[in-house]
């Protein structure tokens, strides 16, 4: 029997750090990788781990994976915190990964054996405008992405005005851009109009609204995308708005992807057994890891709602991997975002999976099939690895947040 002898959390990545937990046992080389990225909360994400969570789990038998999530979900009283579940989650992954190693089985095959061949993944195309967006979209379908999504400029793109060109306040905050719902309204659906236009209706298509519309504004957008048939839209509502989705669901049939921003099971649940939404989009390391998401794969199968786990810029090499896993085995998987490393980081994970023509592909080693090489990811920092960094300060004309 494997104990846990030791926990350590790592940082590495010289911009926007990364947190890589390793559960040590005292088995002569057994260990396992979990992750615990959190951009925003990295120092406190670090002092989870090692001055709460670590010093109550070692010695415990390391093969206990749901009673070690059960009984440290409910061991601070409150649970269900983006804090406490990217802990959870890397302790859940790197347990995972050590039973794999065990039995000498990726992960994949302990969780039932693939359900498909590789991972179809979708592609992150943007532009200022439709003519450069359909270019991009163009060279990602070349290289085999089976899905891509269209954004216009950066975060909140299409909903922009200059201030200078807004009606402000005399007393108006400085600021150089005012989001605005109706210019959003307008220049999306117009932006899809022109995709289809240049593409046809062949390629699948996704957009992501980053939780920036007013509710009423949001079943707007979704009915006026419904002609450009969408293979999903994103986040078209605030987590605190989602009984909205029932006003979409009635309107129109433009399938609703949501869920990058969920860590609380009241978050998610409704949305999945009142078939609410189509594709259910948690991080796994927000999610609670491994554990909980076999089980929201499972319950999002009996509502014929799909999983589309959260990738992004900010997440590592290991929680994709914990991701693909879970992809590979699960019957109600729908579609996986990408994400993109550096050779310099994949060099610090190795073993990590293949991202090749739009699918990933796992290394077929035992467990999570990745490890950290501490020397190559000691060798990503910086000096300003733990930040700080914040979300997007966006503003509409007044000067009040819109909430990302
Ligand atoms: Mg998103």
């Amino acid at each position: 029997m494997a104990r846990i002898k030791q926990i350590r959390c790592l940082r590495t990545r010289a911009s926007g750090t990364w947190l890589i937990v390793k559960v040590i046992t005292d088995q002569p080389g057994l260990h396992g990788i979990g992750s615990v990225s959190d951009v925003y909360h990295a120092p406190t994400v670090m002092a989870a781990v090692e001055q709460v969570v670590a010093p109550r789990l070692i010695g415990r038998d390391a093969s206990r994976i749901e009673d070690i999530w059960q009984s440290t979900y409910t061991s601070a009283y409150w649970r269900n915190g983006a804090i406490l579940n990217t802990v959870l989650a890397g302790i859940d992954m790197a347990l995972w990964d050590i039973k794999g190693k065990e039995a000498g089985l990726p992960l994949y095959q302990l969780f039932g054996g693939p359900c498909r061949s590789a991972v179809p993944c979708y592609a992150h195309a943007s532009g200022d405008d439709a003519a450069s967006l359909a270019e991009d979209v163009q060279r990602y379908l070349e290289e085999g992405y089976p899905v891509v999504r269209c954004q216009l400029g950066a975060y909140g793109g299409g909903g922009f005005l200059p201030a200078a060109s807004s009606p402000r306040p005399r007393n108006a905050w400085p600021q150089a851009e005012c989001f605005d719902d109706e210019a959003y309204l307008e220049r999306v659906p117009a932006l899809f109009e022109s995709l289809r236009q240049r593409l046809g209706f062949g390629p699948k298509l996704t957009h992501d609204v980053h939780e920036h519309l007013r509710p009423s504004s949001a079943v707007a957008l979704a009915k006026r995308l419904e002609p450009y048939r969408l293979f999903f839209l994103e986040d078209v509502l605030p987590p605190e708005q989602v009984a909205w989705y029932r006003q979409i669901r009635e309107q129109c049939t433009t399938p609703q992807a949501m869920g990058e921003l969920f860590v609380n099971p009241h978050e998610y649940l409704p949305l999945i057994t009142e078939r609410l939404i189509d594709y259910v989009r948690l991080r796994v390391s927000k999610a609670g890891g491994i554990t909980p998401c076999r089980k929201i794969a499972a319950l999002c199968e009996f509502f014929g709602v799909q999983t589309a786990w959260q990738e992004g810029g900010d997440n590592d090499p290991v929680n994709q991997a914990a991701a693909m896993h879970l992809d590979l085995a699960t019957p109600s998987f729908g579609i996986q975002e990408e994400n993109h490393f550096t050779a310099a980081e994949l060099a610090a994970f190795p073993g990590h999976p293949v991202l090749a023509g739009g699918h990933l592909y796992p290394s077929d080693l035992p467990g999570l099939g990745l490890d950290i090489d501490e020397e190559q990811a000691a060798a990503l920092l910086q000096a300003d690895q733990l930040g700080p960094y914040y979300a997007a300060e966006d503003r509409r004309a007044d000067g009040s947040i819109v909430r990302p």
